[in-house]
């Protein structure tokens, strides 16, 4: 309120008590502080709103990388490798990560590898919010996120990508109790539970009798269904038998690459939303736009060429930095394309359908403005030059998650 404003309220009052007539009214006065910049708003929304992501691949960067580029090292200066660190998590106002289970698809023909393996990640997951407990929790329910978030830490859900440590029930029984809460049932080849949307090898036509019971348990036990990586008959086959919401962990609109499987077709997102599940929108370059495909594999050789230059193998230490630099200096795609996405998504499935699932840390490029968790401010202020309400933004950014994984906890408990 502006003191002329006051200071007319105070004189009308003062009037009143003098004659017993009543006050002039006093219209309303204009704001008298300027509306907030769209910047600062989204700012303001990113650190209010509960973050949800979809998909971090950082247990991987965990077995690879050192602790102080991860931990949100005190020293700013460490902490430039990678998209992810909780320094840089608090400054986007991320607060829900799912962390990536991922399991290689190389791993899956050998007897008991994909078990270890997704047991060991899980393992560095533990071990990293044990050494930094009051910046990680695990979280285990929608009810943990936000326990977690209002007291200012980083929570970190758990998704599997790639089912194939999972070759019973007990072994995903096993899983659920350590915590994973959802399972992407293939990544890049077809397993024993169904058909991967990038293989050429159909072995199933959809899900395997085993990959059938697995979604059953899922929905018993109260794990999160997800529709990224898997064919589109695998997808369609688990939307028919699940009794909960599902959501694509980290898919976008297959409209703006057209025939590219491992992103939603238009029929499948409007199954998606009639199933009251949600998709997660991917922010790498590829999954942008097909002509971006084609630069990211000309990224792929430039950081070939560089490595070589150095004398450095993929697996150096070193070669993370210059790759990390490298995507920074050569980012592909725009905050504008993203939100093309989501738009184009809400337009088809509406608005408590559609999430985010950044892919940061598992994708080879990604848009320039998006490069890291930051980040997420840049994209919430795209949607609000674009007409969303806070209250669209806050569903976007987390609210349907949370819906979906409520809603799957309580398919499980019967409630
Ligand atoms: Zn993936």
């Amino acid at each position: 309120m502006s003191r002329l404003a006051v200071l007319g309220i105070a004189a009308g009052l003062a009037l009143a008590a003098a004659d017993c007539t009543p006050p002039p009214v006093v219209s309303a006065p204009p704001p008298s502080r300027p509306a907030p910049s769209v910047e600062a708003h989204a700012s303001e929304l990113a650190q209010r709103f509960v973050i949800v992501d979809g998909h971090i691949d950082v247990p991987y960067r965990l077995t690879q990388e050192p602790d102080a580029a991860l931990d949100g090292s005190d020293n700013p200066a460490g902490d430039t490798l990678g998209d992810f660190s909780f320094r840089r998590a608090r400054l986007g106002g991320l607060d829900a990560p799912f962390m990536s289970i991922y399991i290689s698809a190389a791993l899956q023909d050998t007897a008991g590898a994909a078990f270890a393996h997704a047991n060991r990640l899980i393992d560095a997951v533990e071990a990293w919010t044990r050494r930094h407990p009051n910046r990680f929790e695990i979280a285990r329910s929608p009810a943990d996120v936000e326990r977690i978030a209002a007291a200012g830490r980083v929570a970190l859900p758990m998704g599997m990508e790639n089912g194939a440590p999972i070759g019973s029930l007990d072994d995903l029984r096993h899983f659920f109790r350590r915590g994973i809460r959802y399972v992407s049932l293939t990544h890049g080849k077809t397993n024993a539970l169904g058909d991967a949307s990038y293989d050429s090898v159909r072995t199933w036509r959809g899900l395997s009798p085993l990959g059938r019971d697995v979604v059953r348990e899922m929905n018993r036990l109260g794990i999160l269904l997800d529709l990224s990586h898997v064919s589109d008959d695998a997808a369609f086959e688990i939307l028919r038998l699940s009794r909960a919401p599902v959501i694509a962990s980290h898919s976008s609109m297959q409209h703006f690459t057209p025939g590219w499987e491992r992103n939603v077709s238009d029929s499948l997102a409007r199954a998606i939303a009639r199933n009251g599940g949600v998709v997660m929108i991917n922010f790498g370059s590829s999954f942008l736009k097909t002509a971006y495909q084609g630069q990211q594999t000309q990224f792929q050789l430039r950081l070939n060429a560089a490595l070589r230059q150095q004398g450095l193998s993929p697996k150096d230490a070193a070669a993370y930095t210059i790759y990390y630099a490298m995507r920074r200096l050569y980012p592909v795609g725009t905050v504008p394309d993203v939100a093309d996405h989501i738009d184009y998504a809400v337009r088809l499935m509406g608005i408590d359908h559609v999430g985010l699932g950044s892919d940061f840390d598992g994708v080879t490029s990604l848009p320039a403005g998006l490069t890291d968790v930051s980040m997420y401010p840049n994209l919430i202020a795209e949607l609000i030059r674009r007409g969303y309400t806070d209250a669209d933004i806050e569903k976007i950014c987390g609210g349907n998650a949370l819906r979906v994984w409520r809603e799957v906890e309580r398919v499980a408990t019967g409630g």
